[in-house]
């Protein structure tokens, strides 16, 4: 099963799909973690990003889709059975091509995208109240989730920290480009009667249960 998660930057893809990997087993293919192992690894790729996102630039989906096209090849292969969930991609209608191009032609497809539909106020207040565990990634929110212990993580005590991105106009200038090239994927995905809407203003409790629903209808009816 291979599901994509969508939502603007605050949305809580982070948290939710820390939810459905634990509950269902399923492997995360997120473009920002793979972008900074590459990075951190000083890889061809790795360094050509870098130096583009040190510009101001985006990265050219040639990239982004040449390495999200590698990995979901070679995890597809390595784990058959179990679910592939996709973060941060595709962020564009052309990626989204893509990516239904790839799959066909390796005889698979996109069974469900879950879009987090939250409104402009909700994703500015969580992103400013964004911490993130700067050992495993967890994410915490200091008005919904504090960890147990103030400043470290529940999972593994490591330190919590902002995000170098998570300023005020950085916010605003990720969602202007999210407006802008990634929500038009809503429309792309309804047309193809993939889209599952999630209220993403709730809490991520609440939209899990849901998200749980959704997942365990689809592998229902594939396993018919
Ligand atoms: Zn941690």
């Amino acid at each position: 099963m291979k599901i994509i998660l969508l939502g603007a930057p605050g949305s809580g893809k982070g948290t939710q799909s820390q939810k459905i990997i634990k509950k269902f087993n399923f492997d995360i293919i997120a473009t920002g973690d793979i972008f900074r192992k590459e990075i951190s690894n000083k890889t061809k790729i790795g360094l050509e990003a870098k130096a583009l996102i040190k510009n101001g630039q985006l990265i050219p989906d040639a990239i982004t889709n040449e390495l999200v096209k590698n990995t979901l090849l070679k995890r597809s292969l390595d784990n058959k059975n179990s679910g592939i969930l996709l973060d941060g991609y595709p962020r564009t209608i052309s990626q989204a091509q893509t990516l239904d191009k790839t799959l066909a032609e390796n005889s698979s497809q996109i069974d469900a995208v879950i879009y987090l539909k939250a409104n402009e106020k909700t994703v500015i207040e969580r992103i400013v109240n964004r911490r993130i565990c700067s050992e495993c990634g967890s994410v915490y929110n200091m008005l919904h989730s504090l960890p147990a212990k103030p400043g470290r993580c529940d999972n593994c005590n490591g330190l919590l920290i902002y995000r170098s991105d998570d300023t005020l106009p950085s916010i605003k200038k990720r969602l202007i480009s999210y407006y802008k090239n990634t929500e038009p994927l809503v429309e792309y995905y309804e047309t193809r009667h993939k889209l599952y809407t999630i209220d993403a203003n709730q809490l991520a409790e609440v939209g899990f249960v849901e998200i749980q629903k959704i997942i365990t209808q689809i592998s229902a009816k594939k396993d018919k």
